[in-house]
């Protein structure tokens, strides 16, 4: 079997799973507000969600290419893989700057399911996008850090059992670069919930189990800092193309979604006559936006070809990231148009999808702050903040 067979055999497999998740289970979750419980147990017994783990940890060691036809093909059947993305690239850090035995401790339970590392602590609320301005910290004691400090947006952490958390070692004004003095550590958030981590749930716009995290004199073990301290920063930059790449994918099967949907309609519905698609008013929306798509998808492909090869991918991953999010709110926009008042109900399904792809603006980086490493890394041009 070649390489595009075994990928159209994972796209398939992907498919058959998903059809067991219809609209209306994402409908009636997304109501309640309640986590995809029974579509992620489905997704990590098929081994879905460890396929970057090598095959010597129980994962099926496949790419980045792999893993981005998964994501895709989840969204694109109408679902939402962000409820357990983060499972499939989180580990990475650990993979990647781990020692032998952090990664023979955590990553075969991983690759199992048995231990869940889907949370992400970065983003702190006076922080924002400037990481370096974390004020969460990390002190040595004896054979212990002492967490104090807040994260938030820390998504799936009631769903995860460990978490990869930034802190800073060494107070920013002692560092010779800002980017100096952050570590990274694995919280085991089971044992850190009987003293002194308090998670607590934000309400969004979406679906999404986001939630704010508060570290008060939390011990964390010090063999639980992955690599060396005071380098974080640049082992959290590391993990950032796979996670680009992955909600690129996500974006592409979105817009995907919102095209089959919007030319079903196009084709059905019948007003003055005649099918709305026949009027070339909705028609070209839909191809503009298809249009749009099929060439972000590009760009998704060629940052991940790049990735699996071993090869930097910095500018395509962005660029993968923006114009695929931007092509999937074009979708999303279209598909709300071309519905009318239908649009809004939810039965249709199109109003979830629409708030749930807007995120992808925003999270897990602003086009923004894309827009700026392009312009200050890639073109050259002069530092903006
Ligand atoms: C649902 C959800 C889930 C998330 N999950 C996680 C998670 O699991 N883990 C985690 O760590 N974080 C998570 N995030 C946080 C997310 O990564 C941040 O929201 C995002 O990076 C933007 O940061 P901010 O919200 O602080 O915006 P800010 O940094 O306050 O920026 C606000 C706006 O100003 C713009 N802006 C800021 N500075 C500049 C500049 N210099 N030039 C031009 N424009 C600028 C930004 O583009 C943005 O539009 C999540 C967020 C959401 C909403």
């Amino acid at each position: 079997m070649n390489a595009a067979e075994g990928l159209e055999d994972i796209r398939n497999s992907v498919r058959a799973l998903c059809a067991r998740f219809p609209g209306s289970y994402w409908r009636e979750l997304d109501r309640e507000r309640r986590y995809p419980t029974e579509f992620v147990k489905a997704l990590t017994e098929a081994g879905m969600l460890a396929v970057l783990i090598p095959e010597e940890y129980g994962g099926s060691g496949l790419g980045i290419t792999a893993a981005a036809a998964i994501l895709e093909e989840i969204h694109k059947s109408g679902g939402n893989g962000a409820a357990c993305h983060a499972q499939m690239y989180t580990m990475g850090t650990i993979l990647k700057h781990g020692s032998a035995e952090q990664k023979s401790r955590w990553l075969p339970k991983i690759a199992a399911g048995e231990l869940r590392l889907q949370a992400f602590g970065v983003t702190e609320p006076t922080a924002g996008t400037d990481t370096t301005a974390i004020r969460t910290t990390a002190v040595r004691r004896g054979d212990t850090y002492v967490i104090n400090g807040q994260k938030v947006w820390t998504s799936r952490a009631e769903h995860s059992d460990l978490m990869l958390l930034l802190a800073r070692t060494t107070p920013r004004d002692k560092v010779a670069r800002r980017t100096d003095g952050l570590s990274v550590f694995v919280v085991d958030m089971r044992e850190g919930l009987k003293r002194g981590l308090t998670i607590r749930p934000i309400r969004t716009m979406i679906n999404h189990a986001t939630t704010e995290v508060f570290f008060d004199n939390l011990e964390v073990p010090a063999d639980h800092l992955i690599g060396e301290e005071g380098k974080g920063f640049r082992y959290i930059l590391d993990g950032m193309n796979a996670e680009r790449i992955l909600i690129a994918a996500e974006c592409i099967g979105d817009a995907r979604w919102f095209i089959a949907k919007a030319c079903d309609y196009a084709r059905s519905r019948v007003v003055f006559g005649r099918p709305i698609g026949q009027n070339q008013g909705v028609q070209f929306p839909i191809a503009r936006a298809f249009a749009a798509t099929e060439a972000a998808a590009l760009m998704v492909c060629e940052a991940a070809s790049l990735f699996d090869a071993g090869k930097p991918c910095g500018p395509q991953a962005n660029m993968a990231k923006m114009l695929a999010a931007d092509a999937s709110w074009q979708a999303a926009d279209m598909c709300l148009q071309t519905h009318g008042g239908f649009g809004f109900a939810e039965e249709y399904d199109v109003e979830r999808k629409f708030r749930e792809t807007r995120l992808y603006q925003i999270a897990p980086i602003s086009t923004n702050l894309i827009l700026s490493y392009l312009a200050e890394h890639v073109l050259g041009l002069p530092r903006s903040y």
